[in-house]
C-alpha cells in the first residue's frame, strides 16, 4: 500500500491503471473500525484497484471543540488498511484539498437541509463538496458509502445524479456492536457509563415505529426520532450523549440491516 499526500500523486498513480482496471473509492475520515472494514473488504472483492481517503474534513465540523476532538491516528488506520489490501491511501492535508482561496461549494438544498442538516447548517454542503472533490480526483467506477450514515447517501446519490457524475454508489450496511449499538468513531469518545446509555438508541430504532423510539428515548437528549422517506426509507434519530452526538438509523423496508 501506499499512501500519498497529493492530488497530482494520486492522479499520477492512476493514469496507468485506468484504461484496465475497475476502481473503488472508500471516502472517510479514519479511526477506523469494522463499519469501514466491511466497506474496504466490499471494494477489495469487487474492483481491480482500491483507494482509501482518509481526511478530517475541517468544513463539515459545526464546532471547533468537535472537529478538535474528533479521533485521529493514522499509523493504526494504514496498518489496518495494508492488512485489508487497500492500494492506495489518500491522506491529503487540509490545504491541498482547500487551497487559499478556495471558494466553490455544493450545495443539496433540499435534501441537505432537512434532519442532520436542520440540526448541522452547511453539514451537508461540506459533505458535498469533499465526496465530489474527491471523486474528481480519484474518478472511480464504484464509490462505498455505509447505510449508517443514510442522509449522506442520499445526499451522494443525489449529487451524482444532478451533477451527471460517472460513477456507481454502493452502500453497506450498518455494521453493530453486539448490543446493536451502530460503530462509530465517535464511539471512543464516550466513557463507560456513557456508552451503556447509548445502546438505548439501537433498542430504540429497532422497534421500526416512531412514537415507541420516542418513548424509549424518554428522558435522553432527542435531537430527532424521524420516518425519512429516503431510498429505503429508514427511522432515523440523533441524540446527545454528554458531549457526542450519536445518528442511527433502520431501513424500513427490504432486508434488516
Ligand atoms: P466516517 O469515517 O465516519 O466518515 O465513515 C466513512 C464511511 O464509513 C461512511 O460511508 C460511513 O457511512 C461508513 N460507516 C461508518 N460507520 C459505519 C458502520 N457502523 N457500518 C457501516 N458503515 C459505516
Amino acid at each position: 500500500m501506499r499512501t500519498l499526500r497529493t492530488i497530482r500523486e494520486v492522479r499520477d498513480a492512476l493514469a496507468p491503471l485506468r484504461a484496465v482496471s475497475r476502481i473503488g473509492l472508500v471516502p472517510t475520515m479514519g479511526a477506523f473500525h469494522a463499519g469501514h472494514e466491511s466497506l474496504i473488504a466490499a471494494a477489495r472483492a469487487e474492483c481491480d484497484v482500491v483507494v482509501v481517503s482518509l481526511f478530517v474534513n475541517p468544513t463539515q465540523f459545526g464546532q471547533t471543540a468537535d472537529l478538535e476532538s474528533y479521533p485521529r491516528n493514522e499509523a493504526r488506520d494504514a496498518g489496518i488498511a495494508a492488512e485489508a489490501g487497500v492500494d492506495l491511501l489518500f491522506a491529503p492535508p487540509v490545504e491541498e484539498m482547500y487551497p487559499d482561496g478556495f471558494q466553490t461549494w455544493i450545495e443539496v438544498t433540499e435534501l441537505g437541509s432537512v434532519l442532520e442538516g436542520a440540526f448541522r447548517p452547511g453539514h451537508f454542503r461540506a459533505v458535498a463538496t469533499v465526496c465530489c472533490k474527491l471523486f474528481n480526483i480519484v474518478r472511480p467506477d464504484v464509490a462505498y458509502f455505509g447505510q449508517k450514515d443514510a442522509q449522506q447517501v442520499e445526499v451522494v446519490r443525489r449529487l451524482i445524479r444532478d451533477l451527471d457524475l460517472e460513477l456507481e454508489l454502493r452502500v453497506l450496511p450498518t455494521v453493530r456492536d453486539e448490543d446493536g449499538l451502530a460503530l462509530s468513531s465517535r464511539n471512543a469518545l464516550l466513557s463507560p457509563e456513557e456508552r451503556e446509555q447509548a445502546a438505548a438508541l439501537a433498542r430504540a430504532l429497532a422497534t421500526r415505529d416512531p412514537a415507541a423510539a420516542r418513548r424509549l428515548l424518554n428522558g435522553y437528549d432527542v435531537d430527532y426520532v424521524e420516518v425519512a422517506p429516503f431510498d429505503p426509507p429508514v427511522l432515523a434519530a440523533a441524540v446527545r450523549i454528554g458531549d457526542t452526538r450519536l445518528i442511527d438509523n433502520v431501513p424500513l423496508e427490504g432486508a434488516p440491516r
